[in-house]
């Protein structure tokens, strides 16, 4: 172990946060990296009211990052310095830096999104069905509107849909789940950013395998199962599968790069995330 009085600390903290993957990705980079005596990454659970007292303790204690995870992405903002640009639009904070005693608030979810659609599209004027309206459609739906894409939010409660949609603004309207299958022929992507698919909800899937074409890229948020059942259908009629353990990836590869100045490497990470998740099945 090379941790010494100089390791810099980077803290996930959620309610709950056990099952959380970020200290195994970030530790495991660190080691490849050879700075696994400059930086160590941990959890704490963390109740709402008691957010403001880990920033007080990261101010005091020199902490270099804190990763925010449900429900404090909205929380932790009232007590930082600043807050990026991109972060103020999504209205959520899932990365703060502190640097020097000055604690600046950041969201790299939208980079999950992005990042793995471009390696397989350009998104310009690409027309994206987005179903769910909480915190990951709020990534995805920013993230597809910056790269100029037309956007479709879907969601069981409309209003909530056309809420973001506003919100948002750009190239992008909410609606209704009701008639889904109908519409979502139209569309080039579809995003998948509702709980359907893991927990209670596993072997549902939002849309019907009948309407999924060949030609278009289905990306869905829920990681576990990492086979959900919307993808396992897309995956059968031939359409390009994205995977949301790529969107954990990619978050969590910019905010290593936020933390440590340091590029991540992809591959150690993407080992490290699915060989915590194989022992959590
Ligand atoms: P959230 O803020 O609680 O939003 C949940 C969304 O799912 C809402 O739009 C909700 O609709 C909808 N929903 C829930 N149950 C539904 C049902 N039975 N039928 C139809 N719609 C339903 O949650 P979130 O943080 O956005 O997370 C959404 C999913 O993304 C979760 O599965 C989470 O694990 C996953 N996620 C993955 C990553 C990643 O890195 N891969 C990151 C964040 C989240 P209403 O508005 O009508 O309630």
């Amino acid at each position: 172990m090379k941790i010494n009085a100089k390791t810099k600390l980077c803290i996930i903290i959620g309610d709950p946060v056990g099952h959380s993957l970020s200290p195994s990705m970030h530790n495991a980079c660190y080691v490849a990296l050879g700075i696994d005596d400059q930086f160590v990454y941990t959890a704490a659970n963390v109740k709402v009211e008691n957010v403001k007292d880990v920033i007080k303790a990261m101010r005091v204690m020199g902490f270099r990052g804190l990763t925010c995870t449900i429900p404090h992405k909205i929380e932790v903002i009232k007590y930082l310095d600043g807050i990026d640009p991109i972060a103020q639009k999504i209205s959520a904070v899932n990365t703060v830096v502190n640097d020097g005693g000055v604690l600046k608030g950041y969201n790299t979810d939208w980079l999950g999104v992005v990042t793995p659609l471009e390696k397989v599209t350009d998104l310009k004027d690409k027309r994206v069905a987005i179903i769910g309206a909480g915190g990951a459609a709020r990534a995805m739906a920013y993230g597809c509107v910056a790269r100029k894409s037309k956007v479709t939010i879907f969601n069981r409660t409309p209003e909530k849909a056309r809420d973001l949609a506003r919100e948002i603004g750009g190239d992008c309207i909410g609606c209704s789940m009701e008639n889904i299958d109908e519409a979502i022929g139209d569309f080039d992507i579809i995003l998948n950013a509702t709980s359907l698919g893991m927990g209670k909800n596993v072997g549902l899937s939002p849309i019907s395998k009948s309407k999924i074409k060949s030609h278009q890229i289905v990306f869905d948020a829920v990681y576990v199962p990492y086979e959900t059942q919307l993808l396992l259908d897309a995956g059968s009629v031939g359409a390009t599968v994205i995977h949301g353990t790529e969107m954990l990836l990619h978050q969590g590869i910019a905010q290593f790069e936020l933390y440590t100045g340091q590029k991540a490497p992809e591959e150690v990470m993407r080992k490290a995330l699915n060989d915590q998740l194989s022992k959590a099945v």
